[in-house]
């Protein structure tokens, strides 16, 4: 009778671990599905998962988009222990087998060559492939606290439980990133498209409305790009595109709008900002893409430059149409003044554009 009575305690226990550990999963599966991007996603994760995994620290990894490269994008639990930050899938011996590794299995004690060999002997680390859609998306990588064989044995169980759900989950919100990213950015250049840019703006131009600071738009063209085509070849051309592109992915703040409005156009969006302060950052970006020297195809390009009109809210327009045009009627008198400049349109009238002649240097 006691043996009776000790073996169904033991599988209301067992049963009851096993609601707790669905309903976690459940519960981390809720929020998944409603973040809005993939950061968001691996920080639910990685807060979430000590919950489920207790007595463990770990690391999330993803396949990098390239697929040759694992990338560390987040981890919990002991703050002192250090994961690679980047590895070759090659490393890792689940995800060379496709299957966990560090389980009690005739390869244990194997250690993956992206663990740290010095602190870690077998059966103290779990490696666990996340695979969706047939392939594999990255990599739930566990240190156990515990030395209890039947302790682990159970944390084994829950992160397999769980990382089957979670890679559909984050492949998902992978692809709706890829997806919404293709949309609004420029695949030659990574900048936002057109599109994206005049979206932006009327939300930017709203905000303005009610905060009652300017917003500045910048109208930007690469002098005589058709001779250096002509020149030095379409490629070269191409490749001066790409490294400006570069550069000014570097020279703006998160909230700023960097964007390729068509060929060798520009369109650069500056929100609550001072104008003057608008003006000295691109000046400074303009002298800074002239010195930029690009390589291809064993020739140098260097001393290409750009002319740019400015116009801003609410002077020169309260809206999007407005303001591009009256930057776009700059930007012409710019290349009427011999090009390499900067004009900002004038405050008098929207269509008579006035040089800043402390911007010209040549
Ligand atoms: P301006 O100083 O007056 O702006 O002269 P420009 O030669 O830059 O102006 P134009 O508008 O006559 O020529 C733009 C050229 O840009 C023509 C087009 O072939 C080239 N272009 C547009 N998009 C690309 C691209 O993606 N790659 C390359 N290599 N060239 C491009
Ligand atoms: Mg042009
Ligand atoms: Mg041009």
């Amino acid at each position: 009778l006691q043996k009776a009575h000790d073996e169904l305690q033991r599988s209301v226990l067992e049963l009851e671990r096993r609601n707790q550990e669905m309903r976690l999963i459940g519960e981390m599966v809720e929020l998944l599905e409603s973040c809005r991007g993939l950061e968001e996603a691996y920080e639910v994760v990685t807060r979430r998962i000590v919950h489920l995994l207790q007595d463990t620290s770990g690391a999330l990894y993803v396949i990098t988009p390239s697929r040759n490269m694992l990338e560390c994008v987040g981890s919990w639990g002991e703050p002192t222990l250090e994961y690679e930050k980047t590895f070759d899938p090659e490393d890792c011996w689940a995800l060379r087998r496709n299957k966990p590794h560090g389980m009690d299995t005739e390869a244990s004690d194997l250690i993956c060559k992206h663990v740290e060999e010095a602190h870690c002997t077998p059966g103290v680390y779990l490696c666990i492939p996340m695979v969706a859609h047939g392939e594999v998306i990255g990599l739930l990588h566990i240190r156990y606290a515990t030395e209890n064989r039947n302790a682990k044995s159970i944390i084994a169980n829950s992160a397999q439980a769980a990382t089957e759900q979670l890679s559909l989950i984050l492949a998902n919100l992978r692809l709706r990133d890829t997806l919404r990213n293709q949309s609004i950015r420029d695949p030659q250049t990574g900048l936002f498209n057109r599109r994206y840019m005049e979206d932006s703006l009327d939300r930017e131009l709203s905000r303005a409305e009610r905060s009652g600071k300017p917003v500045v738009v910048a109208m930007l063209d690469i002098d005589h790009f058709k001779h250096l085509n002509d020149n030095y070849g379409h490629s070269a051309g191409d490749a001066v595109l790409r490294d400006w592109s570069n550069l000014l992915k570097t020279r703006f703040r998160g909230s700023d709008i960097v964007c390729r409005y068509g060929g060798e156009e520009f369109v650069i969006i500056l929100p609550e900002i001072s104008v003057d302060n608008a003006r000295q950052r691109l000046e400074q970006l303009r002298q800074d893409l002239r010195r930029v020297a690009v390589r291809q195809d064993g020739q140098t390009i260097d001393g290409v430059t750009v002319s740019m009109g400015i116009a801003y809210y609410p002077v020169h327009g309260r809206t999007n149409q407005s303001l591009l045009q009256t930057a776009d009627k700059a930007l012409y008198r710019a290349k009427e003044l011999g090009r390499d400049c900067i004009v900002t349109a004038s405050e008098e009238t929207q269509d008579d554009a006035a040089v800043d002649w402390s911007f010209r240097t040549s």
